[in-house]
């Protein structure tokens, strides 16, 4: 069964997620490469949204970013590290990947505001966060 986004939810959940400085974006990759060892290479680009690169291991972030996006788009890296090319894309591996980013990040997974992530991993793993 596919789950709709609450659209207006999701919309109130990413406004009101902290925004980071840049020098902030940069700070928390290298406590995560401290933390999985896989030196993901920090880059900004204030034209662009978030994303990850697996062929050249990075993370490109723009201007005030929520800090979430970074530790999702740690955890493709991660993911891709550990899994190859099934470790791509918001699939299964991606999830456990992400969740040992998020508990490394916050202590404790369930800060991760799950309901901010993309769709598909919000319908498909709703019902191990509800509410969120
Ligand atoms: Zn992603």
């Amino acid at each position: 069964m596919k789950i709709k986004r609450d659209d207006k939810k999701y919309r109130e959940a990413w406004h009101s997620y902290k925004r980071i400085p840049i020098t902030e974006a940069k700070f928390i990759v290298d406590l995560l490469n401290q933390e999985f060892g896989i030196k993901a290479v920090f880059k900004f680009n204030n034209r662009a949204r978030a994303f990850a690169k697996y062929g050249s291991n990075s993370i490109t972030v723009g201007l005030n970013e929520p800090e979430w996006v970074i530790v999702h788009e740690f955890a493709h890296l991660l993911s891709f590290r550990r899994y190859g090319e099934a470790g791509k894309h918001h699939g299964v591996h991606f999830y456990n990947s992400l969740k040992d980013v998020a508990t490394a990040y916050y202590g404790d997974m369930h800060k991760y505001p799950f309901i901010c992530d993309y769709a598909s991993l919000y319908c498909r793993y709703y019902k191990e966060f509800p509410g969120r």
